[in-house]
């Protein structure tokens, strides 16, 4: 049994259908990557698993119960947490702060957490007391990566976590994103930045569209010539 799948989902804002029978797996232990170009469809799909959409047909199930219907605070006690594209971090709060924000299921496991959290990312531990503005672009989405792993969580989801920082700043953040899925951390990661996702991937899906068009280990897909035509066709 896989930790999470997504069985044949469909999922429309309003009346308008953006995704079509769209069906992806990850397994504990696994780096995931979901590429597609933009408006592919690929924040919709981690916004659906997360319980922010609920889709209209199709499952999606985390260690084997479905969680489809359920709300985004109860999926996020079920050990999902999910750091969403412009990392939407507190500026006006301090760092401290802000990671605490994320620990909100158990919240006797702060400091334990906060631990795990500047061993992964030392700069936050150095500016815990400083406003979260004051970071750079780069230790903002570190921050906002750490805020997700104040939950604990068994899967985290990350959207778009290098786009606009420098390239020293997305090695960083992949560079991170080992880290944790080393710590025992199963990440599903969406991207645009297909080089950087496939190098720490086990495997990828590409969308496209709405629909799934292609599957593989992240060797294959890294040596498939189709996966940048998805970009580019879009
Ligand atoms: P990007 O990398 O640009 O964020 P994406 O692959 O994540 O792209 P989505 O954000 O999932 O794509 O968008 C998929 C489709 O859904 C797009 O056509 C987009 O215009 C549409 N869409 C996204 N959010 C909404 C919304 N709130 N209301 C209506 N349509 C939306």
């Amino acid at each position: 049994m896989a930790l999470l799948e997504v069985d044949s989902i469909d999922v429309s804002y309003g009346n308008i259908q953006v995704l079509w029978d769209v069906s992806l797996s990850v397994e504990r232990g696994e780096t995931v990557a979901l590429l597609g170009a933009n408006g592919a469809g690929k924040t919709t799909t981690l916004k659906t698993i997360c319980g922010d959409l609920t889709p209209t047909a199709g499952e999606v199930r985390f260690r084997d119960e479905n969680i489809g219907e359920m709300p985004f605070e109860d999926v996020v006690g079920k050990g999902i947490a999910h750091v969403p594209e412009g990392r939407e971090i507190f500026t006006d709060s301090s760092i401290r702060e802000n990671l605490e924000l994320g620990a909100y299921i158990d919240r006797s496991k702060i400091d334990e957490r906060l631990e795990t959290v500047y061993e992964i990312f030392p700069r936050l531990e150095e500016r815990a007391s400083q406003r979260a503005g004051t970071l750079s672009g780069g230790e903002q989405q570190m921050l906002a990566i750490g805020r997700g792993l104040m939950s604990d969580p068994d899967l985290l989801l990350l959207d778009e976590a290098s786009l606009g920082l420098a390239p020293v700043l997305v090695d960083d953040v992949f560079e991170a994103i080992e880290r944790i899925n080393e710590q025992g951390t199963t990440v599903l990661l969406v991207e645009q930045d297909i080089y950087n996702a496939l190098r720490v991937a086990d495997r990828g899906y590409v969308i496209k569209t709405g629909r799934m068009t292609l599957s593989g280990t992240a060797a294959e897909l890294a040596g498939d010539e189709r996966v940048e035509e998805s970009y580019l066709g879009a």
